[in-house]
């Protein structure tokens, strides 16, 4: 037999080979979706159906196309060669380097990242004389993004005769200029640019049309309304399309991801296959019973069931922790066992709902000396400090980068007064130059008293000399030379405990970051530097331990989709926290919430462990949560409770609804009007309950209360 068609059962060799030019795969988590798209790959180059280069193959996450990748030269045994597999960004980023004239960008335009869009929105808003408290610039940032999601740009927007939608699409359209005027393109940015460049310029989608003839997407159920246009414009009528995703695993809609491109890909495409895999290789028979009970409470469901020829595997653990710090011991803990009996660090997975609980993961590993990574979310590329050191680069190899501008023109502080640096934003706005242009301007005109004057001058004096400086170093040495400049080391010694330490140790990670950077296939054209400031904002940190290092891996549940391990443990399964408060009021979202806990549960391959505590400590504040209502979601004969100290278990909380009362249950009071329970507490007579009513937020006594379900 092939090696395309090896260790595969019925079904999914049918979709490997299928005759069909389009294709749906719809299947629930570890059925086997990624190896059949990995096997297409592999079938249609052995079958001299396609060439290396005709093949492009997206999926939505760096380390998702790391394996991906991985599993491809596994599996064919040699390189890639010419291939394109990569992430929706990382292929528009990859187009748009090479096709920079056609898109209308410069040549060495760079990345902005969410943080620094907000800042550059923060200065429109200012320049458009707009009230700041009433128009924001994350409610901006999120206006904007999700119109680029929707391929739309201000002149397609109407604002129907609404002053507040006039102004908001007024500030896109400020935004918008500032950028091109710095060349700077934000995420969403990068997908419509490589949209638009593909739709207006007719030459070069022939030319790529021709070249990929085979389009693989994986994680299907992901894309927005913007990737799905993309991709069907580049598949046109007649090219083959591979799609494969499942719609339970769909947990992006925040984002703007629309399960419903599923439906427009069978409409679009009448003459598809539809394909469907129900057997799970991935987890026990308990986990896999276990994620399919938790789904089953969803609505909006295409609806399929996993089973498993599998063994049954351990109950799953459930412990009740004392508080946070407790609960990150217990995870260290249980992964040094599991080392203990063979399995390596990296089999074992720790995931959040939020990333600021990784600190405190972090913390207990560290005591531990457990190695361990930080996927995502809490960015090495994302920290202060390197964003500081990144801004003296960009700004010395750019000097129209105004995000950076502002970063850095008082950190360290060196007297440039907001006075001074409000002036040079008015003057770049009236003149229509970058804050940079505008500061040599107003010195030049005499404009600034003689202190401000003379502090501006001097930083421009750094950066110019820096800059001279820079010729002809080496990347590394560069970003030395960029940081004794700066005075960062100086200013974060100053900082209090180990907190500025930390810092000055990241300055120099940086540098041995810079060091090890090798350009890949899309920036190997360009100028080192250029080259490695793309890579800082569109990797976004992958800062401790190598990739080969067998370390405990630490993530997000979004950053986890797509992945599998041995052993995985669900972090702080509470109600607040998990589903997180933001959705717990609206049913659509509190959907998501569950199908996220749904992708969590079917990472894990042996075990799962997950954890609620009793009292966490949280940016800063204390909180004394219950456990999630998914915890009860689960059979309890497939959950093996584990507790010290005080904490609610989930029984206790199972007898508290036999009071009537559920979580998220709407009631009626007599006095306070409709509204959702939050919290239950106590037992028996003694049963609190916390009320969301139109009026506020009220505890009441069930037993006293009356409340009517509703
Ligand atoms: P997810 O929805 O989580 O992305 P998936 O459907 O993509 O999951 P895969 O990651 O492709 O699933 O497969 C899950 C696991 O099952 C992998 O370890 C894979 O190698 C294994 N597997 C899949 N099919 C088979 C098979 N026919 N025989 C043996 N192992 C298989
Ligand atoms: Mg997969």
């Amino acid at each position: 037999m092939t090696r395309a068609l090896e260790r595969l059962n019925t079904d999914q060799q049918q979709a490997v080979t299928t005759a069909a030019a389009q294709a749906l795969v719809l299947a629930g988590a570890g059925s086997g979706k990624t190896r059949v798209l990995v096997h297409r790959i592999a079938w249609c180059l052995e079958q001299g159906l396609a060439a290396p280069t005709g093949i492009l193959a997206v999926t939505f996450t760096n380390k998702a196309a790391a394996e991906m990748r991985g599993r491809i030269e596994a599996l064919l045994n040699r390189p890639l060669g010419g291939m394109w597999v990569g992430t929706f960004h990382g292929i528009a980023h990859r187009l748009l380097r090479a096709h920079w004239r056609e898109a209308r960008l410069s040549e060495q335009f760079q990345i902005i990242d969410a943080d620094d869009q907000q800042k550059m929105l923060r200065r429109v808003i200012r320049g458009l004389d707009l009230d700041e408290e009433q128009w924001q610039a994350k409610e901006a940032q999120w206006f904007i993004s999700a119109r680029k999601d929707e391929g739309l740009r201000p002149d397609k927007l109407h604002d129907g005769d609404d002053p507040g939608m006039k102004t908001m699409i007024h500030i896109y359209r400020s935004y918008q200029e500032a950028c091109e005027r710095a060349s700077l393109v934000d995420f969403g940015e990068l997908l419509l640019r490589a949209y638009e460049l593909w739709r207006d310029t007719p030459g070069l989608l022939r030319h790529y049309r021709e070249r990929f003839f085979h389009v693989l997407v994986d994680e299907f159920q992901d894309t927005n309304a913007l990737q799905y246009s993309w991709l069907r414009l580049l598949v046109g009528e007649s090219a083959n399309f591979f799609a494969v995703g499942d719609d339970d695993q769909s947990i992006y809609s925040w984002r703007g991801a629309q399960v419903e491109n599923m439906q427009r890909f069978r409409r679009d495409y009448p003459q598809h296959a539809l394909i469907r895999l129900e057997q799970n290789y991935r987890s026990t028979g308990t986990i896999l019973d276990a994620a399919n009970a938790l789904i089953s409470n969803n609505t909006a469901r295409l609806g399929k069931k996993l089973w498993t020829n599998g063994q049954r595997g351990e109950a799953i653990k459930l412990y009740a922790a004392y508080n946070d710090i407790d609960e990150a011991r217990y995870c260290v803990d249980r992964i040094r066992l599991w080392h203990d009996d063979g399995d390596r660090f990296a089999e074992s997975a720790i995931l959040y709902r939020t990333s600021a609980q990784s600190r405190v993961m972090e913390d207990a590993l560290r005591q531990a000396e457990m190695p361990y990574r930080v996927h995502g979310g809490f960015k090495f590329y994302e920290r202060a400090e390197v964003k500081d050191a990144l801004a003296y680069l960009r700004l010395m190899h750019n000097r129209q980068d105004d995000p950076a501008f502002e970063r850095i023109i008082n950190t360290p502080t060196r007297g440039i007064g907001n006075r001074t640096v409000d002036e040079i934003r008015n003057t770049a706005r009236l003149e229509r130059l970058s804050l940079w242009e505008a500061a040599v301007r107003l010195i030049a005109a005499r404009e600034l008293g003689a202190r401000a004057a003379g502090m501006l001058g001097s930083f421009l004096r750094l950066i110019d000399l820096a800059a001279e400086q820079l010729q002809g170093l080496a990347l590394d040495s560069m970003l030395d030379t960029v940081i004794e400049h700066s005075g960062l080391v100086e200013h974060y010694r100053k900082e209090k405990g180990d907190r500025g330490l930390d810092r000055i140790d990241n300055l120099a990670e940086l540098v041995s970051a810079a060091r090890d950077f090798v350009p890949d296939e899309n920036t190997e054209e360009l100028p080192l530097v250029a080259a490695f400031l793309s890579h800082a904002a569109l990797e976004a940190g992958e800062g401790q331990g190598s990739e080969f290092d067998d370390c405990v891996q630490l993530m997000t549940l979004h950053a986890a989709k797509g992945l599998e391990f041995t052993n995985v443990l669900i972090v702080g399964v509470e109600e607040g926290l998990f589903p997180h408060s933001r959705s717990i009021s609206d049913p659509n979202q509190l959907e998501e919430e569950r199908r996220l806990c749904y992708v969590g549960v079917t990472r894990a391959r042996q075990r799962l462990v997950m954890s609620f505590a009793e009292s966490r400590r949280l940016h800063g504040s204390d909180y004394y949560p219950q456990p999630s209502r998914f915890l009860r979601e689960f059979p309890s004969e497939l959950i093996e409770e584990i507790r010290v100290g005080g904490a609610p278990t989930v029984q206790a909380v199972r007898e508290t609804e036999a009071n009537g009362l559920r979580l998220g249950q709407r009631v009626l009071h007599r006095t306070f009007g409709e509204g959702i329970v939050l919290h239950l507490e106590g037992r028996g007579a003694h049963t609190r309950v916390q009320v969301n009513f139109p009026g506020g937020v009220k505890w009441l006594v069930a037993a006293y209360a009356a409340l009517e379900a509703m």
